[in-house]
Protein backbone atom coordinates (compact mmCIF):
# COMPACT_ATOMS: atom_id res chain seq x y z
CA UNK A 1 0.00 0.00 0.00
CA UNK A 2 0.96 3.61 -0.75
CA UNK A 3 2.00 6.55 1.35
CA UNK A 4 0.54 9.98 0.22
CA UNK A 5 1.61 13.21 1.48
CA UNK A 6 -0.43 16.07 0.38
CA UNK A 7 0.53 19.87 1.52
CA UNK A 8 -1.94 22.43 1.50
CA UNK A 9 -2.53 25.69 2.48
CA UNK A 10 -3.80 26.29 6.04
CA UNK A 11 -7.93 26.71 6.87
CA UNK A 12 -8.80 29.56 6.92
CA UNK A 13 -8.64 31.82 10.43
CA UNK A 14 -12.26 31.68 11.16
CA UNK A 15 -12.04 27.61 10.63
CA UNK A 16 -13.49 25.81 7.42
CA UNK A 17 -16.59 27.06 5.93
CA UNK A 18 -19.87 25.88 6.64
CA UNK A 19 -21.90 28.05 3.58
CA UNK A 20 -20.63 29.34 0.70
CA UNK A 21 -21.45 32.93 -1.37
CA UNK A 22 -22.32 31.41 -4.35
CA UNK A 23 -24.16 27.78 -4.59
CA UNK A 24 -21.93 26.03 -6.94
CA UNK A 25 -19.30 26.72 -9.84
CA UNK A 26 -20.49 26.64 -13.81
CA UNK A 27 -19.53 23.62 -14.45
CA UNK A 28 -16.94 24.13 -17.69
CA UNK A 29 -17.26 21.85 -20.90
CA UNK A 30 -13.70 21.90 -21.97
CA UNK A 31 -10.96 24.37 -22.48
CA UNK A 32 -10.11 26.75 -25.67
CA UNK A 33 -8.45 24.74 -28.33
CA UNK A 34 -10.34 21.41 -27.49
CA UNK A 35 -8.12 19.99 -24.77
CA UNK A 36 -11.51 18.07 -22.42
CA UNK A 37 -11.43 18.72 -18.61
CA UNK A 38 -10.41 16.30 -16.42
CA UNK A 39 -12.09 13.12 -15.94
CA UNK A 40 -11.90 10.85 -12.81
CA UNK A 41 -14.28 8.03 -12.87
CA UNK A 42 -15.66 10.24 -10.23
CA UNK A 43 -14.91 12.69 -7.03
CA UNK A 44 -16.16 12.87 -3.10
CA UNK A 45 -16.13 16.17 -3.54
CA UNK A 46 -18.56 18.91 -4.03
CA UNK A 47 -17.29 21.66 -6.81
CA UNK A 48 -17.35 25.06 -5.25
CA UNK A 49 -16.13 23.89 -1.62
CA UNK A 50 -12.52 25.12 -0.51
CA UNK A 51 -10.58 22.27 -1.46
CA UNK A 52 -7.50 23.32 -1.63
CA UNK A 53 -6.47 24.11 2.10
CA UNK A 54 -5.57 21.26 5.03
CA UNK A 55 -9.40 20.49 5.90
CA UNK A 56 -10.25 20.36 2.09
CA UNK A 57 -8.02 17.68 1.46
CA UNK A 58 -8.24 17.98 -2.52
CA UNK A 59 -11.50 15.73 -1.90
CA UNK A 60 -8.92 12.27 -1.91
CA UNK A 61 -9.36 10.83 1.66
CA UNK A 62 -12.12 8.79 1.00
CA UNK A 63 -10.45 7.45 -2.21
CA UNK A 64 -7.68 6.84 -1.52
CA UNK A 65 -8.41 5.04 1.76
CA UNK A 66 -11.05 3.18 0.30
CA UNK A 67 -7.89 1.51 -1.54
CA UNK A 68 -6.10 1.03 1.33
CA UNK A 69 -3.40 3.59 1.37
CA UNK A 70 -2.26 6.29 3.89
CA UNK A 71 -2.43 9.73 3.48
CA UNK A 72 -0.93 12.54 5.49
CA UNK A 73 -2.52 15.78 5.22
CA UNK A 74 -0.26 19.27 5.96
CA UNK A 75 0.26 22.86 5.65
CA UNK A 76 3.30 22.46 8.08
CA UNK A 77 6.21 22.42 5.07
CA UNK A 78 9.03 24.36 6.07
CA UNK A 79 12.58 23.11 7.37
CA UNK A 80 14.07 19.97 8.52
CA UNK A 81 11.61 19.07 11.48
CA UNK A 82 8.58 19.98 8.99
CA UNK A 83 5.68 17.29 9.09
CA UNK A 84 6.08 17.67 5.72
CA UNK A 85 10.38 16.84 5.59
CA UNK A 86 9.46 13.67 8.52
CA UNK A 87 6.36 12.22 6.56
CA UNK A 88 8.53 12.25 3.04
CA UNK A 89 10.93 9.79 3.74
CA UNK A 90 8.82 6.78 3.21
CA UNK A 91 6.29 8.38 0.89
CA UNK A 92 5.27 7.07 -2.47
CA UNK A 93 3.79 10.28 -3.79
CA UNK A 94 3.84 13.96 -3.22
CA UNK A 95 1.08 15.96 -3.91
CA UNK A 96 1.28 20.04 -3.51
CA UNK A 97 0.18 23.32 -4.69
CA UNK A 98 2.04 26.32 -6.39
CA UNK A 99 0.20 28.75 -3.69
CA UNK A 100 1.72 27.11 -0.59
CA UNK A 101 4.46 25.01 -2.60
CA UNK A 102 6.66 22.17 -0.71
CA UNK A 103 9.93 22.46 -2.36
CA UNK A 104 11.08 19.43 -3.30
CA UNK A 105 14.63 20.25 -3.31
CA UNK A 106 17.62 17.62 -4.83
CA UNK A 107 18.35 17.14 -0.48
CA UNK A 108 14.51 16.01 -0.09
CA UNK A 109 14.75 13.85 -3.04
CA UNK A 110 17.62 12.06 -2.14
CA UNK A 111 15.57 11.58 1.34
CA UNK A 112 12.78 10.15 -0.14
CA UNK A 113 13.81 6.74 -1.76
CA UNK A 114 10.41 5.38 -2.26
CA UNK A 115 9.16 8.20 -3.88
CA UNK A 116 7.97 7.81 -7.66
CA UNK A 117 5.36 10.62 -8.36
CA UNK A 118 5.14 14.16 -7.38
CA UNK A 119 1.88 15.64 -8.51
CA UNK A 120 1.33 19.56 -8.55
CA UNK A 121 -2.63 20.03 -7.83
CA UNK A 122 -2.30 23.31 -10.25
CA UNK A 123 0.42 24.54 -12.47
CA UNK A 124 3.85 24.99 -12.34
CA UNK A 125 6.30 22.61 -10.89
CA UNK A 126 9.31 24.55 -10.70
CA UNK A 127 9.07 24.15 -6.54
CA UNK A 128 10.44 20.33 -7.93
CA UNK A 129 13.73 20.35 -8.58
CA UNK A 130 13.28 18.78 -12.16
CA UNK A 131 16.82 17.97 -12.66
CA UNK A 132 16.84 15.58 -9.63
CA UNK A 133 13.24 14.18 -10.12
CA UNK A 134 14.98 13.28 -13.65
CA UNK A 135 18.03 11.85 -12.43
CA UNK A 136 15.77 9.71 -9.59
CA UNK A 137 13.26 8.57 -12.13
CA UNK A 138 10.23 10.68 -10.46
CA UNK A 139 7.28 11.20 -12.38
CA UNK A 140 6.49 14.81 -12.07
CA UNK A 141 2.92 15.67 -13.40
CA UNK A 142 0.75 19.06 -13.31
CA UNK A 143 -2.61 19.57 -14.15
CA UNK A 144 -2.50 21.47 -17.13
CA UNK A 145 -4.94 24.32 -18.24
CA UNK A 146 -6.10 24.13 -15.23
CA UNK A 147 -6.46 26.80 -13.52
CA UNK A 148 -4.77 28.91 -16.88
CA UNK A 149 -8.26 30.98 -17.46
CA UNK A 150 -8.68 31.77 -14.06
CA UNK A 151 -5.28 33.42 -14.11
CA UNK A 152 -6.02 34.96 -17.25
CA UNK A 153 -8.85 36.67 -15.47
CA UNK A 154 -6.58 37.62 -12.58
CA UNK A 155 -3.85 39.50 -15.07
CA UNK A 156 -6.99 41.31 -16.34
CA UNK A 157 -7.75 42.61 -13.37
CA UNK A 158 -4.63 43.38 -12.18
CA UNK A 159 -3.56 45.53 -15.24
CA UNK A 160 -7.42 47.48 -15.18
CA UNK A 161 -6.50 48.30 -11.49
CA UNK A 162 -2.85 49.64 -11.90
CA UNK A 163 -3.76 51.37 -15.36
CA UNK A 164 -6.34 53.19 -13.79
CA UNK A 165 -5.50 53.51 -9.68
CA UNK A 166 -8.17 51.27 -8.72
CA UNK A 167 -6.48 50.26 -5.32
CA UNK A 168 -5.29 54.12 -3.84
CA UNK A 169 -8.78 55.23 -5.35
CA UNK A 170 -10.67 52.20 -2.87
CA UNK A 171 -8.41 53.12 -0.30
CA UNK A 172 -9.49 56.94 -0.22
CA UNK A 173 -12.88 55.73 0.54
CA UNK A 174 -12.40 53.05 3.11
CA UNK A 175 -10.63 56.46 4.85
CA UNK A 176 -13.79 58.41 4.44
CA UNK A 177 -12.24 60.88 1.78
CA UNK A 178 -13.55 61.68 -1.49
CA UNK A 179 -10.25 62.92 -2.73
CA UNK A 180 -11.11 62.91 -6.59
CA UNK A 181 -7.67 64.54 -7.87
CA UNK A 182 -5.61 62.19 -5.36
CA UNK A 183 -7.01 59.50 -7.06
CA UNK A 184 -6.83 60.61 -10.87
CA UNK A 185 -3.78 62.16 -10.81
CA UNK A 186 -2.44 58.35 -11.54
CA UNK A 187 -5.28 57.32 -13.63
CA UNK A 188 -5.00 56.42 -16.98
CA UNK A 189 -7.30 54.24 -19.82
CA UNK A 190 -6.02 51.55 -21.37
CA UNK A 191 -7.38 52.00 -24.78
CA UNK A 192 -4.71 52.56 -26.97
CA UNK A 193 -2.23 51.52 -24.56
CA UNK A 194 0.56 48.78 -26.04
CA UNK A 195 0.33 45.64 -24.29
CA UNK A 196 2.50 42.69 -24.64
CA UNK A 197 2.78 39.00 -23.09
CA UNK A 198 6.47 37.35 -22.69
CA UNK A 199 4.79 33.73 -23.49
CA UNK A 200 1.90 32.87 -24.97
CA UNK A 201 0.88 29.39 -23.93
CA UNK A 202 -2.20 28.85 -21.98
CA UNK A 203 -2.53 31.79 -20.35
CA UNK A 204 -0.57 34.57 -22.24
CA UNK A 205 -3.09 34.10 -25.17
CA UNK A 206 -6.28 34.17 -23.06
CA UNK A 207 -5.01 37.25 -21.63
CA UNK A 208 -4.69 38.41 -25.29
CA UNK A 209 -7.66 37.23 -26.25
CA UNK A 210 -9.48 38.85 -23.54
CA UNK A 211 -7.75 42.16 -24.05
CA UNK A 212 -8.68 42.29 -27.50
CA UNK A 213 -11.78 44.11 -26.53
CA UNK A 214 -10.39 46.98 -24.78
CA UNK A 215 -8.62 48.16 -28.15
CA UNK A 216 -5.15 48.29 -27.54
CA UNK A 217 -2.03 46.81 -29.39
CA UNK A 218 -0.89 43.40 -28.70
CA UNK A 219 2.44 42.39 -28.86
CA UNK A 220 4.27 39.16 -27.56
CA UNK A 221 7.54 36.72 -27.38
CA UNK A 222 7.59 33.24 -26.94
CA UNK A 223 10.06 30.18 -27.92
CA UNK A 224 7.11 29.41 -30.61
CA UNK A 225 5.26 31.41 -32.87
CA UNK A 226 1.33 31.46 -32.78
CA UNK A 227 -0.16 30.11 -36.10
CA UNK A 228 -0.71 33.00 -38.66
CA UNK A 229 -4.20 32.65 -37.88
CA UNK A 230 -4.29 33.62 -34.57
CA UNK A 231 -1.59 36.39 -35.27
CA UNK A 232 -3.81 37.62 -37.71
CA UNK A 233 -7.58 37.15 -35.69
CA UNK A 234 -6.44 39.26 -32.90
CA UNK A 235 -3.46 41.45 -34.92
CA UNK A 236 -0.53 40.23 -32.81
CA UNK A 237 3.07 41.48 -33.14
CA UNK A 238 5.87 39.07 -32.98
CA UNK A 239 9.30 39.88 -30.88
CA UNK A 240 11.86 37.33 -30.95
CA UNK A 241 12.82 38.34 -27.50
CA UNK A 242 11.66 39.82 -24.08
CA UNK A 243 13.88 42.69 -24.76
CA UNK A 244 12.80 44.10 -27.96
CA UNK A 245 9.11 43.28 -26.69
CA UNK A 246 9.31 45.29 -23.45
CA UNK A 247 10.90 48.07 -25.24
CA UNK A 248 7.66 49.08 -27.05
CA UNK A 249 5.07 48.14 -24.59
CA UNK A 250 3.00 50.49 -21.90
CA UNK A 251 2.21 47.13 -20.18
CA UNK A 252 3.84 44.09 -20.14
CA UNK A 253 2.11 40.70 -18.53
CA UNK A 254 4.48 37.95 -17.38
CA UNK A 255 3.28 34.33 -18.01
CA UNK A 256 6.26 31.97 -18.74
CA UNK A 257 6.92 29.13 -16.34
CA UNK A 258 9.83 29.04 -14.32
CA UNK A 259 12.83 27.59 -15.75
CA UNK A 260 16.63 28.23 -16.02
CA UNK A 261 15.93 30.35 -18.94
CA UNK A 262 13.60 33.09 -17.37
CA UNK A 263 14.89 33.28 -13.75
CA UNK A 264 15.83 36.52 -12.94
CA UNK A 265 14.81 37.70 -16.48
CA UNK A 266 13.15 41.20 -15.58
CA UNK A 267 16.37 42.53 -13.60
CA UNK A 268 18.03 45.71 -14.03
CA UNK A 269 19.37 45.94 -17.41
CA UNK A 270 15.94 44.44 -19.00
CA UNK A 271 13.49 46.70 -17.01
CA UNK A 272 15.90 49.75 -17.90
CA UNK A 273 15.17 48.79 -21.45
CA UNK A 274 11.46 49.34 -20.52
CA UNK A 275 9.06 52.83 -21.25
CA UNK A 276 9.29 54.58 -18.46
CA UNK A 277 6.12 54.44 -16.99
CA UNK A 278 5.32 51.16 -17.83
CA UNK A 279 2.92 48.53 -16.00
CA UNK A 280 4.45 44.76 -15.23
CA UNK A 281 2.31 42.38 -14.15
CA UNK A 282 3.71 39.14 -12.94
CA UNK A 283 1.33 36.36 -11.78
CA UNK A 284 4.20 34.03 -13.38
CA UNK A 285 6.81 33.26 -10.71
CA UNK A 286 8.24 35.60 -8.58
CA UNK A 287 11.53 34.56 -9.30
CA UNK A 288 11.36 35.60 -13.02
CA UNK A 289 11.93 39.02 -11.86
CA UNK A 290 14.68 39.99 -9.53
CA UNK A 291 13.06 41.37 -6.20
CA UNK A 292 14.99 44.33 -5.71
CA UNK A 293 14.96 45.65 -9.26
CA UNK A 294 11.22 45.83 -9.32
CA UNK A 295 11.59 47.97 -6.40
CA UNK A 296 14.42 50.28 -7.63
CA UNK A 297 12.16 51.18 -10.27
CA UNK A 298 9.31 51.41 -8.92
CA UNK A 299 10.81 53.62 -6.04
CA UNK A 300 12.31 55.63 -9.40
CA UNK A 301 9.84 55.80 -11.25
CA UNK A 302 11.04 53.91 -14.53
CA UNK A 303 7.57 51.48 -13.73
CA UNK A 304 4.58 53.33 -12.65
CA UNK A 305 3.06 50.15 -10.89
CA UNK A 306 3.90 46.33 -10.38
CA UNK A 307 1.01 43.58 -10.02
CA UNK A 308 1.17 40.57 -9.23
CA UNK A 309 0.29 37.63 -6.99
CA UNK A 310 3.90 35.16 -7.05
CA UNK A 311 6.41 35.73 -4.64
CA UNK A 312 9.67 33.94 -3.41
CA UNK A 313 9.86 32.29 -1.39
CA UNK A 314 6.39 31.16 -0.39
CA UNK A 315 5.03 32.16 1.75
CA UNK A 316 6.50 35.53 1.36
CA UNK A 317 8.43 36.49 4.74
CA UNK A 318 6.51 39.82 6.71
CA UNK A 319 9.11 41.80 5.62
CA UNK A 320 9.62 41.28 1.99
CA UNK A 321 9.75 44.38 0.46
CA UNK A 322 6.95 43.94 -2.39
CA UNK A 323 4.54 44.44 0.56
CA UNK A 324 5.51 48.10 1.46
CA UNK A 325 7.08 49.20 -2.24
CA UNK A 326 5.12 52.19 -3.80
CA UNK A 327 2.64 51.42 -6.53
CA UNK A 328 2.44 48.00 -6.17
CA UNK A 329 -1.07 45.87 -6.21
CA UNK A 330 0.15 42.20 -4.69
CA UNK A 331 -2.08 39.71 -3.61
CA UNK A 332 -0.67 36.38 -2.30
CA UNK A 333 -0.73 33.57 -4.19
CA UNK A 334 -4.34 33.37 -5.18
CA UNK A 335 -5.09 33.69 -8.96
CA UNK A 336 -5.16 30.27 -9.94
CA UNK A 337 -7.01 29.04 -6.79
CA UNK A 338 -10.20 30.66 -7.34
CA UNK A 339 -12.76 27.71 -5.60
CA UNK A 340 -13.82 27.21 -9.61
CA UNK A 341 -9.83 26.43 -10.53
CA UNK A 342 -9.77 23.89 -7.35
CA UNK A 343 -12.93 22.18 -8.35
CA UNK A 344 -10.92 21.17 -11.64
CA UNK A 345 -7.46 21.00 -10.34
CA UNK A 346 -8.79 18.64 -7.46
CA UNK A 347 -10.44 16.67 -10.42
CA UNK A 348 -7.30 16.41 -12.21
CA UNK A 349 -5.26 15.68 -9.22
CA UNK A 350 -7.79 12.33 -8.73
CA UNK A 351 -7.19 11.53 -12.49
CA UNK A 352 -3.49 11.54 -12.08
CA UNK A 353 -3.75 9.48 -9.06
CA UNK A 354 -5.77 6.44 -10.46
CA UNK A 355 -3.97 6.67 -13.72
CA UNK A 356 -0.83 5.81 -11.07
CA UNK A 357 -2.60 3.63 -8.97
CA UNK A 358 -4.08 1.54 -12.03
CA UNK A 359 -0.88 1.47 -13.79
CA UNK A 360 -2.34 3.26 -16.85
CA UNK A 361 -1.00 5.79 -18.76
CA UNK A 362 -1.37 9.23 -17.91
CA UNK A 363 -2.15 12.63 -20.28
CA UNK A 364 0.57 13.38 -22.24
CA UNK A 365 -0.65 17.09 -21.52
CA UNK A 366 -0.09 16.60 -17.86
CA UNK A 367 3.62 15.00 -17.91
CA UNK A 368 6.34 17.68 -16.51
CA UNK A 369 9.11 14.90 -16.26
CA UNK A 370 8.58 11.21 -16.90
CA UNK A 371 10.70 8.03 -17.49
CA UNK A 372 14.22 9.89 -16.58
CA UNK A 373 14.08 12.98 -19.01
CA UNK A 374 11.38 16.03 -19.47
CA UNK A 375 8.14 14.58 -21.10
CA UNK A 376 4.52 16.10 -22.13
CA UNK A 377 4.41 19.45 -21.58
CA UNK A 378 7.33 19.56 -19.76
CA UNK A 379 9.25 18.59 -22.96
CA UNK A 380 7.61 21.65 -24.60
CA UNK A 381 7.69 24.31 -22.05
CA UNK A 382 10.63 23.47 -19.77
CA UNK A 383 14.05 23.17 -19.54
CA UNK A 384 16.05 20.83 -17.06
CA UNK A 385 17.29 22.19 -14.32
CA UNK A 386 16.72 23.76 -10.74
CA UNK A 387 14.61 26.62 -10.11
CA UNK A 388 14.06 25.86 -6.21
CA UNK A 389 17.84 26.94 -4.96
CA UNK A 390 17.07 29.78 -1.84
CA UNK A 391 13.52 28.11 -0.91
CA UNK A 392 15.46 27.08 1.84
CA UNK A 393 15.09 30.28 3.23
CA UNK A 394 11.35 30.21 3.52
CA UNK A 395 9.96 30.60 7.00
CA UNK A 396 6.34 29.69 8.33
CA UNK A 397 3.78 31.46 10.02
P1 LIG B 1 1.76 26.86 -20.92
O1 LIG B 1 2.71 25.70 -20.87
O2 LIG B 1 0.51 26.74 -21.70
O3 LIG B 1 2.51 28.14 -21.49
C1 LIG B 1 3.79 28.49 -21.15
C2 LIG B 1 4.36 29.23 -22.33
O4 LIG B 1 5.63 29.78 -21.95
C3 LIG B 1 4.62 28.33 -23.54
O5 LIG B 1 4.05 28.94 -24.68
C4 LIG B 1 6.13 28.31 -23.61
O6 LIG B 1 6.65 28.22 -24.90
C5 LIG B 1 6.48 29.67 -23.07
N1 LIG B 1 7.87 29.80 -22.66
C6 LIG B 1 8.64 28.93 -21.99
N2 LIG B 1 9.88 29.44 -21.84
C7 LIG B 1 9.88 30.66 -22.42
C8 LIG B 1 10.86 31.65 -22.62
N3 LIG B 1 12.12 31.47 -22.17
N4 LIG B 1 10.52 32.79 -23.28
C9 LIG B 1 9.26 32.95 -23.76
N5 LIG B 1 8.29 32.01 -23.63
C10 LIG B 1 8.60 30.89 -22.96
O7 LIG B 1 1.44 27.23 -19.40
P2 LIG B 1 0.33 28.21 -18.81
O8 LIG B 1 0.15 29.35 -19.75
O9 LIG B 1 -0.86 27.44 -18.39
O10 LIG B 1 1.07 28.68 -17.48
C11 LIG B 1 2.26 29.46 -17.57
C12 LIG B 1 2.86 29.63 -16.19
O11 LIG B 1 2.01 30.43 -15.39
C13 LIG B 1 3.02 28.34 -15.38
O12 LIG B 1 4.19 27.64 -15.73
C14 LIG B 1 3.07 28.85 -13.97
O13 LIG B 1 4.39 29.20 -13.62
C15 LIG B 1 2.21 30.11 -14.03
N6 LIG B 1 0.92 29.88 -13.38
C16 LIG B 1 0.58 30.69 -12.33
C17 LIG B 1 -0.58 30.47 -11.63
C18 LIG B 1 -0.99 31.36 -10.51
O14 LIG B 1 -1.86 30.97 -9.72
N7 LIG B 1 -0.43 32.53 -10.38
C19 LIG B 1 -1.47 29.35 -11.98
C20 LIG B 1 -1.09 28.66 -13.19
C21 LIG B 1 0.09 28.90 -13.82
P3 LIG B 1 6.48 26.94 -25.83
O15 LIG B 1 5.54 25.99 -25.18
O16 LIG B 1 5.99 27.56 -27.09
O17 LIG B 1 7.83 26.35 -25.91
Amino acid sequence: MAKIVCVLYPDPVTGYPSHYARDGVPRIEGYPGGQSVPSPHSIDFTPGHLLGCVSGELGLRTYLEGLGHTLVVTSDKDGAGSTFARELVDADVVISQPFWPAYLTADRIASAPNLKLAVTAGIGSDHVDLQAAIDAGITVAEVTYSNSISVSEHVVMMILSLVRNYIPSHDWVTKGGWNIADCVARSYDLEGMTVGTVAAGRIGLAVLRRLKPFDVNLHYTDKHRLDESVETELGLVFHESASSLVEVCDVVTINAPLHPETEGLFDDRLISKMKRGAYLVNTARGKICDRDAVVRALESGQLAGYAGDVWFPQPAPPDHPWREMPHEGMTPHISGTSLSAQARYAAGTREILECFFEDRPMRDEYLIVNGGRLAGTGAHSYTPGDATSGSQGTMSF
